[in-house]
């Protein structure tokens, strides 16, 4: 092997060119064996559009024609990284360029060839509860033929969050080597993965060729010697003793084994058959997949092997050079290097950030902290695209900025302007009203900015005859919107402040709030339909959370849904006060609370937290669940708050799969500790989506035990006079003729049925069919457990 290039050989900056300047940057860090390296980082997974470019320095090929290009990268996992859906990549793109020398550091795309797209090979895994291991990816490419006497590596990254920790560009050669009394010179591989090149032999001096039987070998693309073709003999007189040139170098002593050296002595081969000038010594990490051997040479019987890594095993060959060529390797000896056990301490200057990396080494238990991440004063701890199973870590992970609270600004028009754009009232028209918000009427219309595609827009108007304080408060809504940049997060498009009516323009979503949108939508969506909502909300809301943004009045009606079903959370106004929403009541604690969604320690202490937006989130799952039933249905607010403090809560809406009443109830934990976090629902979430047979209620089965709770709410199904009444109380009415006309005129007759039953009625819509189906079964539940009336089905 003949290394071109490696990057983590070099111990100063490698100084390779970048482009654009936020793209790719050269960090230090530490490998996986706590070596300093230099590496190459991007992770601008936020935003769209990513095309980021790193070039090496010019590599000189010398004779090689195939070349290896050997990539040690980290990539992270796209999940785990909160708001990133639809920007973050999992790839990126390895090019070449041959030139005859360096052009110069002006980098254009169009002069590449493309060799790859690189993809992580298994390489991120995440917990269910979060937690991240990455591991490191060794991909191989081969490039060539190459005829240029040199070329460049480019790497373009389109939105990914790489660390390109080690590139290693080397081609094969054939060493040389005397065999059959000839001499092979050193020979670079051939160009084509098959192809083996024939070398002509040169005879030892006092041999000569064999008539018509020339000596000549075969260098393989792997760089090994195969199919030797005739030979040398001795000229007359002379005579071959033992083998012809120097004999294997045999006894080999460890000499001094450290965690990154190795010193070997040994003795000189015993027929040297010459003058022995140079000892060479070989060699590879053992468990090393593609062998990949280094070389040492020393003029004396001793070398220290500097460079290798801690607790590894090495396997080294030891050869003699005389005038006449290399003699044979000598037997194999392996030695491993010491253990790692010291506490390191790395620093980066390119970054205020500071990683420390604290390794403890404790028998075999290592443990490794990482604390970096200090953004605008906030921490944040994400292991980097390394992961926690190495100490190399990204610094410089975007997107986690920290809320900014627009109060804590004077002048409230400078927050207005510094998270929002201002739009030229020109560029906006005003179709309909939709709606009406707490200060003017909400508008449907299309933006149409200079340079870009006009997009619908809801237009949120301040009403005439405002006071500054009106203004002051409706702008906020803008002024916090602004700050976020998620899927599911409404998007602010920008403020008109600078005429009348004073606006806030926001991305269009054409289906409205959550809860009406699903109750018009009763029972039409599939349970991975409404899952799929779920999890945007989460997403969004771990975004928020992310950013320190407390929610304080996440509810169903809060959540947005545009044309493709993806919900967003919106209303942002002053977080503290939540008067515009009408589901809030004056608390006897002060301040206006919506009960029924809000935590206990929130309404009794005012105690808002992520931790009560998570009991919140709970209270929209049972929502979405029901198809936007009223939470605790018509009882008052006192009983609400008295049924939580007594540890009632809302039990399984209808065909609700165990396992996301499960999640619900997870949420409503009263030590507020306990409950999950959103990162921790998200990824519970989609582990449900990937195994949707996780999501699967038999019909047909009732285990769902009927709490008090549920008896002071759900009607009492063996109180009703008629099955008029019952489909009544579950809105279900539209059905009452096809009752009729099939004969189901009691409600007995009504309980002994089956899903078939209902289904032979001419109900088509599944979500209806399951829905009274399932009031069935809690009739025939009812009847069993109140008046021991058993149901023969
Ligand atoms: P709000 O003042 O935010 O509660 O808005 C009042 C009503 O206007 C909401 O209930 C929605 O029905 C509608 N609305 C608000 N924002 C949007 C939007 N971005 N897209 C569509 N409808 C919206």
């Amino acid at each position: 092997l003949v290394i071109l290039l490696d990057s983590k050989a070099q111990q100063t900056e490698l100084e390779w060119i970048s482009y654009p300047p936020n793209g790719w940057e050269e960090i230090s860090g530490l490998d996986e064996n706590y070596t300093p390296i230099r590496t190459y980082q991007v992770c601008q997974v936020m935003e769209p559009n990513q095309n980021n470019w790193l070039r090496t320095n010019w590599i000189e090929k010398g004779n090689a024609q195939r070349i290896f290009v050997e990539l040690k990268f980290t990539l992270r996992d796209c999940n785990s990284l909160p708001g990133v859906v639809g920007t973050c990549k999992e790839t990126f793109n390895l090019y070449y360029q041959e030139t005859d020398s360096e052009v110069g550091r002006s980098l254009r795309e169009n002069q590449y060839v493309k060799i790859d797209t690189i993809a992580a090979d298994e390489s991120f895994t995440q917990g269910d509860l979060g937690e991240r291991k990455m591991k490191l990816n060794t991909e191989v490419r081969i490039i060539g033929p190459l005829s240029r006497r040199g070329f460049y590596l480019a790497f373009q990254d389109v939105g990914a969050c790489i660390a390109l920790v080690s590139v290693k560009v080397y081609y094969k050669k054939c060493w040389s080597i005397i065999e059959n009394l000839a001499t092979f010179p050193d020979t670079v591989t051939g160009s084509e993965f098959s192809s083996l090149v024939e070398v002509e032999g040169a005879c030892v001096s006092d041999a000569e060729e064999e008539a018509d039987n020339s000596p000549k070998m075969h260098c393989s693309a792997e760089g090994e010697w195969l199919v030797p073709i005739g030979k040398c003999i001795c000229k007359a007189g002379f005579h071959q003793k033992g083998d012809a040139s120097p004999s294997q170098v045999s006894e080999v002593i460890k000499e001094k084994v450290q965690q990154r050296s190795i010193q070997l002595s040994w003795q000189e081969p015993q027929q040297p058959n010459g003058v022995i000038t140079e000892y060479e010594i070989k060699y590879y990490e053992k468990d090393q997949k593609d062998r990949v051997y280094s070389t040492v040479r020393s003029k004396s019987t001793s070398a220290t092997v500097n460079n290798l890594k801690p607790s590894t095993a090495y396997v080294f060959q030891i050869r003699a050079f005389t005038e006449a060529g290399y003699g044979t390797f000598g037997p194999r000896l392996e030695i491993t290097t010491q253990e790692e056990a010291t506490a390191a301490i790395v620093s980066s200057e390119q970054n205020p950030v500071i990683i420390i990396a604290v390794v403890a080494v404790a028998g075999t238990i290592i443990l490794v902290f990482m604390v970096f991440g200090f953004i605008i004063g906030r921490r944040y701890a994400l292991a980097g695209p390394i992961g926690l199973s190495a100490p190399v870590s990204l610094l410089k992970f975007p997107g986690t900025k920290t809320y900014i609270d627009p109060e804590t600004y004077e002048d409230p028009n400078r927050a207005v302007h510094q998270f929002a754009k201002e739009l030229d009232a020109s560029c906006i028209k005003i179709e309909r009203v939709i709606g009406a918000g707490e200060f003017g009427e909400v508008c449907s219309g299309r933006l149409k900015l200079p340079g870009k595609r006009d997009m619908s827009v809801a237009i949120k108007t301040l009403k005439v005859g405002y006071t500054e304080k009106q203004r002051r408060d409706f702008l906020c809504e803008a002024s916090v919107m602004g700050q976020f940049d998620h899927p599911n997060v409404v998007h602010l498009e920008g403020v008109v402040t600078r005429g009348k009516p004073v606006m806030i323009v926001i991305e269009y979503m054409e289906n409205g709030s959550l809860d009406g949108f699903l109750r018009k939508h009763d029972g039409q969506f599939t349970v991975i339909q409404l899952v799929g909502m779920l999890r945007g909300i989460a997403a969004g809301m771990r975004y928020l959370s992310d950013m320190g943004y407390v929610h304080r009045d996440l509810a169903a009606r809060n959540i947005l849904v545009n044309s493709n079903l993806v919900c967003k959370v919106s209303d942002f106004g002053l977080s503290r006060v939540i008067d515009d929403d009408p589901e809030a009541v004056y608390t006897t604690t002060g301040g206006k609370i919506p009960v029924r969604w809000t935590a206990p320690e929130a309404i009794q202490y005012r105690k808002f937290t992520s931790a009560s937006d998570v009991w919140s989130y709970g209270v929209v799952m049972w929502e979405v669940m029901s198809y936007g039933e009223r939470p605790y249905w018509d009882m008052s607010n006192q009983d609400v708050i008295k049924a939580i403090e007594e540890g009632y809560r809302l039990p399984a809406p209808m065909d609700c799969p165990p396992g996301l009443h499960q999640l619900m109830l997870d949420c409503w934990q009263k030590d507020r500790a306990e409950r999950p976090k959103f990162d921790q629902i998200v990824s519970i979430l989609d582990k449900m989506i990937r195994n949707p047979n996780t999501l699967k209620t038999p019909v047909g089965t009732c285990t769902r035990p009927i709490s008090p709770l549920l008896d002071q709410s759900t009607p009492d199904f063996t109180a009703f006079r008629s099955v008029g009444e019952w489909l009544e109380a579950i809105k279900m009415e539209r059905y009452r003729d096809n009752f009729t006309a099939a004969g189901y005129g009691s409600l007995e007759s009504v309980a002994r049925m089956s899903i078939e039953d209902v289904m032979s009625l001419g109900i088509t819509l599944v979500g209806h069919q399951k829905k009274i189906m399932s009031s069935i079964q809690t009739m025939r539940a009812q009847m069993l457990h109140l008046h021991g009336t058993g149901v023969q089905v």
